[in-house]
């Protein structure tokens, strides 16, 4: 005699898990335990677990408050953790870790505002679940067609339960590629199923006589007796080992195979019983849930791994490391910098390295640290800068008491205020976000001291640009700068870490009673030098431009004898001040108003009057500009003393 067990047989990794879970916590408490739905479909193991003080309560209802309560494989919509959790419940969850990555692709996927589908069967349990983790906002789909049905504008996510039938999800996986570039598909089926059948069929095509062990009404039982009993005639369903009939099995070549549902101690009865007559010989004894195990990788704190970057949510990076639980990244363990966000750090397909912090088998999550590696990283070439007095570059990420801290290779650096910078800085505020370079001058990781020093860096760069100004500094040559400051006397400004001095009489051609009357602090202006003295590192700027001198400007514009239209700007004893152009005054003496005696200027003219007038005389050298009103009115007759005494009155201002 031969038996045969199949290596599916049974319960599959998920399943054998739960097990494993509710086993452990009955043995541990002695108290009632509930869960929500039965755990597996199998009379025996019901009333095994029942003998443990483990019942079902189909309802979460009518749970008791403060109760320990099993979440099963199939898992449980979010809403249900929060009604637990309100009732002072104890959770533990049992939930399978295939099922439970589903979950947190599809809330990760709801709060970047896809939409969810689930391809799988609407009453199901687990379908259930999954949508309960989008607030219920999913499309449940079975067929090509009704995706169809679905608005394809928005971005997708499609997962598909985990024993959903292969064939079908394969059909509209194949449509959905073709048809919709939204979408993201995951893969999430769980091949259990199918490798049982699979291996099921070619067992009974190759021995005399198959058992089938499990429940009488477990669907999946059911099928394996059909697909068994279409390759081998001699096919027997039995729930327990009092149902193998009484036969001789010596001289048969025999595969056995199980349900889902059925419990590793019933099979071995089983085989048991049937090799009373021989001498079994059991050809494959691995199961599944060993195999599965075999095939992922198994962590532990403090392991060092890589991993594929699969999702990013605001707070949490997940993490693919190839075991049954996806690890996850919380923010606070990305980075040291809180100004950043994970997108900033990591993108989705990233291969990066992690470092396990904590392995949760009962919640399926692995705990993961990048921020732990990089820091090492960090100190390990911080070991060498302090040394080498290497320059290093960070971002001053917060301002704390005495000083600032920088970020730099992953690592904490504090920067004392005195060395933030060159020049005392009041706020040091002002520095947060920037980007700066600086040395360490203390480093003791072990006593948590790692202190840099941007000042020692910035002095350098300061000394360097000062060095090559004053090299380059000639009279005439041209700065933008930037105005620091303003005095009654004029305005300093920074012309690359050297300040110099914009005379008041320099900033404008007009009257400038103040230089905020030109300039303001902050101004970005151009300046050329007017004189320096490189020995008491004085410089004067010019800011008003030769071009925009009016007494040239007024060259091009009017000669002798032109007549043109001014406008009164001044009244005085002795005549009117016109401007001509602007700041470029000409004198229109009081004989020059009229073809007649005045008595006084006001009593012709007022400011304000817009009046036409000869150019009598145009000394540009003296900035004197004559002009007469006179001599374009037709000559009058008048008295010559009045004439003569008119003449004596100086034009002097
Ligand atoms: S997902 Fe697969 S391994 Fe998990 S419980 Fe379901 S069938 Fe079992």
């Amino acid at each position: 005699m031969k038996i045969n067990l199949a290596k599916y047989a049974g319960f599959c990794f998920g399943v054998k898990r739960a097990m494993d879970i509710v086993i452990e916590t009955a043995e541990k408490n002695n108290t009632k335990i509930y869960t929500l739905g039965p755990l597996i479909h199998n009379e025996q193991v019901v009333e095994y677990l029942e003998n443990k003080n483990v019942f079902v309560i189909d309802s979460i209802e009518c749970i008791p408050d403060k109760s320990n309560v099993i979440i099963r494989t199939h898992g449980v919509p979010k809403r249900y953790y929060e009604i637990l959790e309100l009732k002072e419940c104890m959770i533990i969850d049992a939930t399978c870790p295939f099922v439970k990555k589903i979950h947190n692709i599809v809330h990760k996927s709801y709060n970047e505002g896809k939409q969810v589908i689930i391809v799988g069967d609407a009453n199901h349990p687990e379908v259930i679940g999954i949508n309960g983790w989008c607030e219920n906002s999913a499309h449940i789909i079975s067929s090509v067609e009704d995706f169809g049905k679905i608005n394809i504008e928005k971005p997708l996510c499609m997962v598909v339960q985990t024993t959903f039938s292969l064939k079908v999800w394969n059909k509209i996986k194949k449509f959905v590629k073709t048809s919709c570039q939204t979408v993201q598909i995951f893969d999430t089926i769980c091949s259990a199923t199918e490798d049982r059948q699979n291996e099921a069929e070619k067992m009974a095509a190759s021995v005399d006589t198959v058992v089938v062990i499990g429940g009488k009404h477990s669907s999946n039982t059911k099928k394996l007796v059909d697909i068994c009993k279409s390759h081998c005639a001699d096919t027997y369903h039995i729930e327990t080992v009092s149902e193998l009939p009484n036969e001789t099995w010596s001289n048969r070549n025999i595969g056995v195979t199980a349900g889902a549902s059925t419990p590793e101690w019933i099979i071995k009865e089983v085989i048991s019983k049937m090799s009373e007559e021989k001498v079994m010989e059991v050809t494959d004894e691995i199961s599944f849930a060993e195999e599965l195990e075999k095939s992922l990788v198994s962590l532990k704190t403090g392991d060092i791994v890589k991993g594929v970057v699969i999702g990013i949510t605001p707070t949490e990076v997940y993490v693919d490391l190839g075991s049954k639980a996806d690890g996850i990244i919380p923010i606070g363990e990305l980075t040291e910098d809180p100004s950043v966000s994970p997108e900033d750090i990591v993108k989705v397909g990233d291969e990066i390295d992690v470092f396990v912090v904590r392995v949760n088998d009962v919640e399926g999550t692995i705990k993961l640290s990048k921020k732990k590696l990089d820091i090492i990283a960090g100190q390990k070439k911080f070991e060498t800068a302090v040394e080498t007095k290497e320059i290093l570059e960070g971002k001053i990420v917060e301002a704390v008491n005495g000083g600032v801290i920088v970020i730099s290779n992953g690592t904490k650096v504090f920067v004392p205020a005195r060395q933030a910078a060159s020049k005392f800085v009041q706020d040091l505020e002002t520095l947060v976000g920037t980007t700066v370079q600086f040395r360490l001058i203390d480093f003791n990781p072990r006593r948590r001291k790692i202190v840099g020093s941007i000042k020692s860096v910035t002095d350098e760069v300061v000394a360097k640009a000062l060095e090559e100004f004053w090299a380059s500094a000639e009279v005439g040559k041209e700065y933008t700068g930037t105005v620091k400051s303003l005095t009654n006397f004029g305005a300093f400004v920074d012309i690359g870490g050297v300040d110099g001095l914009v005379h008041i009489s320099e900033l404008s051609w007009g009257r400038v009673k103040h230089p905020s009357d030109v300039l303001k602090v902050g101004d970005t202006v151009k300046v050329y030098i007017l004189a320096l003295d490189k020995e008491k590192n004085k410089i004067s700027l010019g800011y008003k431009r030769a071009e925009d001198n009016p007494w040239e400007i007024i060259k091009t514009k009017i000669a002798l004898d032109d007549v043109v239209k001014v406008k009164i700007v001044r009244i005085v004893s002795f005549g009117a001040f016109a401007e001509i152009i602007p700041n470029v005054d000409g004198l229109i003496h009081i004989s020059q108003i009229a073809n007649k005696h005045i008595d006084t200027v006001s009593s012709v003219l007022k400011v304000g009057d817009e009046v036409e007038a000869k150019v009598t005389e145009f000394d540009v050298e003296n900035k004197k500009i004559s002009l007469s009103m006179r001599a374009l009115l037709e000559p009058e007759k008048v008295e010559e003393s009045t004439e003569e005494a008119a003449e004596e009155v100086s034009t002097e201002e």
